[in-house]
């Protein structure tokens, strides 16, 4: 089954193209001669419409009007900014077969995947609006001197907040991170993804119905490596969202800059199968956790380390319920695997399945391309026997193909999950949840879901989200993902006594009254520590 035409909703894409920012032209070109950017349907490959491929001037102009917009909404009541994102929250859920028609025609995905992608801005808007602004207020700190120092900590937006992110979550990724951003009283200027900016702009849009003033949130359309360091020379914090080779591009700007980021990057997730785990909701699980999003997803698994005791159950299980998978494009919830984003996607998937064949592997189903389907589709593949030689047992494929790997113990699950650059997602499943949470503290990754694949995690946004070692720096929701588009200042009020010396005490007199104090501070930790101690050993105490 291959689509036809878009769906009327996202009939007039190219009405959006007002809501970009552009200045004149520096070569003098008029409009219609602009370099733009050709946007396709990857199921079909037809042409959607097109956008300007933004220059750094724009980009100028983009971070000029933002930042003149900012002042004035920094100074609003945090909780006239919260109201933004609440109605923001009602448009999303009102708009949102207008959204799913668009986040599948940009990125190819499967609807129930686009789905996801509401559920989260949708959850996202909620949280900050309700949550946010507690966060966000002055608070009381412990004074050098009990008593004598007042000190309080206040929290300023950082000014303008860039985002750049990638087409595999083409709305979550977009605005999920710029809500909290614009909560906290900054500006944002996004570079979405070549691909997929008719999404991040519709966005935009509905957020300046919601209430969002409109120089506000700027949108850059254009090529990454053109607008990149541009953008991040003159903003004054960086979300990027993207490949861990960019990453390191871009966090060497920004550190040349001296601006803050955040980095959200690849992944080569693994999935732990215990001996006792339910062998089949261990597979439904894998399912999931691999072929979402034809695999290309950020927190998907693409090796499965299986107790040997259960691996023949578990592969015969994985492999039935991936078969029955049905791969196909349409606006509805009918298929469940989609297209794959582009030419480049599959070739490189394509190419790591053939060299792990090469190498030895063998493949319990999938493997292939289907162009009877749409250009860029691919099977979803189940792979065994991958051995340390091919590409796919380190590298990211990106792609619907998953590892099974059989391991004799949860030790050896954990080490070889653990030998990896990458620590951004894992799941564990067993049947015993406590045996779970133990064993999810020994994986080397920001997120560890038990028994679930990656939404327990994701979708717990009061929890913090994001990547150890080569997956990322920094972290995403939570009250670090908002606490982080702000500087702190704290504000110090001394009374009665002073710090220095007091002009008429000898100094033996002052150095012992302080050291007194010193000890009296200690005293006081010691005694802190012990009940603390004490709690912990408490049943369900925090450890
Ligand atoms: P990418 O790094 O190629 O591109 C991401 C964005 O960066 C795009 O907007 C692109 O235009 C821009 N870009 C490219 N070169 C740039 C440069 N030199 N300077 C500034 N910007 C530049 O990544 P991709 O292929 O679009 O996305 C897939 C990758 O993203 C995968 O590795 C995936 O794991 C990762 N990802 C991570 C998360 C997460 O939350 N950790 C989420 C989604 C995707």
């Amino acid at each position: 089954m291959t689509r036809s035409s878009p769906p009327e909703s996202v009939a007039d894409l190219q009405r959006l193209d007002s809501l970009t920012t552009r200045t004149a032209d520096p070569s003098g070109a008029p409009a219609e001669n602009r370099d733009r950017i050709t946007v396709r349907d990857p199921a079909t490959d037809a042409v959607v419409g097109s956008v300007p491929a933004c220059t750094p001037e724009d980009v100028s102009t983009a971070v000029d009007r933002a930042r003149e917009a900012q002042q004035s909404w920094a100074e609003r009541p945090v909780s006239e900014r919260a109201a933004v994102l609440s109605r923001y929250h009602d448009r999303v859920l009102a708009h949102r077969q207008e959204l799913l028609d668009l986040m599948q025609l940009e990125s190819g995905k499967a609807r129930q995947d686009a789905f996801e992608e509401l559920l989260d801005v949708a959850t996202n808007a909620r949280y900050y609006a309700s949550e946010g602004p507690g966060m966000l207020s002055s608070e009381r700190r412990r004074g050098a001197f009990p008593l004598l120092t007042k000190t309080v900590e206040h929290r300023h937006p950082v000014g303008v907040v860039g985002v750049v992110s990638p087409w595999n979550y083409p709305l979550t990724l977009a605005v999920s991170d710029a809500l909290p951003a614009l909560l906290a009283g900054n500006a944002v200027v996004l570079k979405p993804d070549e691909h997929t900016p008719f999404t991040a702009l519709r966005a935009v849009e509905l957020l300046r119905e919601a209430g969002l003033p409109d120089d506000l949130f700027q949108v850059v359309t254009g090529r990454g490596p053109e607008l990149g360091e541009p953008l991040i020379s003159s903003v004054d914090f960086l979300q990027f969202t993207g490949s861990s080779e960019v990453g390191r591009i871009v966090a060497s700007q920004a550190g040349e800059h001296l601006i803050d980021c955040s980095l959200e990057l690849g992944g080569k997730n693994p999935m732990l199968v215990l001996s006792d785990a339910d062998v089949s909701k261990a597979a439904a699980g894998a399912v999931r956790g691999s072929f979402t999003t034809a695999g290309q997803l950020c927190i998907s698994f693409e090796r499965i380390y299986v107790h040997e005791s259960v691996f023949d159950d578990f592969c015969d299980e994985f492999v039935e319920r991936t078969r029955r998978l049905e791969l196909g494009a349409a606006y509805d919830y009918g298929p469940d695997v989609g297209s794959m984003l582009s030419a480049e996607q599959v070739d490189k998937t394509e190419r790591h399945v053939e060299d792990a064949l090469s190498e030895g592997a063998t493949v319990l189903t999938g493997g292939r391309r289907r162009p009877d389907l749409g250009p860029h589709f691919f099977e979803p593949t189940v792979l065994t026997d991958v051995p340390e030689s091919a590409t796919l047992s380190d590298e990211e494929t990106f792609g619907p193909v998953a590892a099974v790997y059989p391991v004799s113990s949860t030790d050896e699950a954990v080490a070889r999950a653990n030998d990896s650059d990458y620590g951004l997602n894992a799941a564990v499943w067993t049947e015993d949840t406590a045996v779970g949470e133990s064993v999810a503290r020994r994986v080397d990754c920001g997120t560890v879901n038990v028994n679930e694949a990656f939404a327990a995690t994701w979708a717990s946004v009061d929890a913090p989200m994001g990547g150890m070692d080569d997956s990322g720096l920094g972290r995403r929701h939570g009250e670090h993902g908002l606490t982080k588009f702000t500087e702190s200042q704290t504000v110090s009020t001394q009374r009665v006594v002073p710090f220095a010396t007091p002009r008429r005490v000898p100094g033996w007199v002052w150095e012992r009254f302080m050291i007194g104090n010193l000890r009296g501070l200690k005293r006081v930790a010691g005694l802190r520590s012990r009940v603390r101690a004490v709690a912990e050993k408490l049943p369900g105490g925090r450890r």
